[in-house]
């Protein structure tokens, strides 16, 4: 079997395909509070919504020739489905939150949703937790989230220096973020940490769990030999990160530091479509006299999770 992998995707916002930026962009902070937005307006609808997103949503990747995928489901509603799709790989269940009191509460969401699906698992599909983002999870729920994944030795995803809002934001304590984002929705914004989105991760005990890394575009030279240090994986979304006007992530740089990196489109409501081979495409074209187009296309036969094999240490 031709391992085919698209190691970032949001299956159950596949009805957001209305909301994909154009080629031109969109700016990435009030991208992602209409995308809130567009989901509040669902209401009752939902389950329905999400459920028809994610039946569509498997059969494009199944065209698409995808073996194995890495999904970010905040719901649950896509682990059942990909379960029995005959797809391989980790469907990482999304917590995120700041208001210091319902901590407990995001937290139990997806644990519940987890030790639901967990004895499910089949097919070489797995179970796993994806923490959002450094910028929207309060420090303490980060804390208990990873306390969770190291105790149940769960696969981990989190998005990580995403948009320069976010680099900003952490470094500097002032950017788009706060007023498009945390005042918009009348969040308790986190205490910004004066370190790089990564850093920040590394001091707060994540990286030592290997997480995948969704994104890594505004890393310094020292973030990526700290990622690379810990022993962490990659994963990038050209498309998506051309249309929200997030920037070019230095693949070179983690190529040189020997960090396994992947290519994943992202959702339907940043990319045009599911197919990892159109990735690869703008990839190659983006990264071009930088990274070799073989290299470059050599990301999508990395198989997610590893497989033995492939782990030269084990
Ligand atoms: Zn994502």
């Amino acid at each position: 079997m031709t391992v085919l992998t698209n190691a970032h995707t949001h299956l159950e916002l596949s009805w957001l395909s209305d909301y994909c930026p154009p080629v031109s962009g969109a700016s990435f902070v009030p991208w992602i509070g209409g995308l809130i937005e567009r989901r509040w307006e669902l209401r009752q609808d939902w389950e329905r919504v999400y459920e028809a997103a994610v039946e569509d949503a498997i059969l494009e990747l199944l065209a698409a020739g995808t073996t194995h995928v890495g999904d970010i489901t905040l719901s649950g509603k896509s682990i059942g489905p990909l379960l029995a799709s005959g797809l391989k790989g980790i469907v990482y269940v999304e917590v995120l939150g700041l208001h210091p009191a319902r901590l407990d509460d995001y937290m139990t969401g997806a644990r519940d949703i987890i030790e639901k699906w967990r004895p499910q698992e089949r097919n070489g599909m797995q179970v796993g937790l994806s923490i959002h983002a450094p910028y929207s999870v309060h420090p303490d729920l980060m804390r208990k989230a990873l306390d969770y994944a190291r105790r149940e030795a769960l696969p981990l995803c989190i998005h990580v220096a995403e948009s320069p809002a976010e680099f900003d934001f952490f470094m500097h304590d002032t950017c788009p973020l706060v007023d498009e984002y945390y005042l918009r929705f009348t969040l308790s914004p986190i205490q910004a940490p004066h370190l790089t989105p990564v850093r920040y991760l590394e001091q707060i005990g994540a990286l030592e769990l290997k997480p995948l890394l969704a994104h890594a575009i505004h890393v310094t030279q020292e973030d990526i030999l700290t990622i690379a240090a810990n022993e962490c994986s990659v994963v990038h979304c050209p498309r998506s990160n051309l249309r929200l006007r997030c920037g070019r992530m230095p693949l070179e740089a983690f190529q040189v530091a020997g960090v396994p990196v992947y290519l994943g489109t992202d959702s339907r409501a940043s990319s045009p479509s599911l197919d990892v081979r159109e990735e690869m495409e703008v990839a190659v074209a983006l990264h071009h006299g930088r990274v070799p187009p073989e290299a470059v296309e050599a990301l999508l036969a990395q198989p997610l999770p590893p497989e033995p094999e492939d782990q030269p240490n084990e």
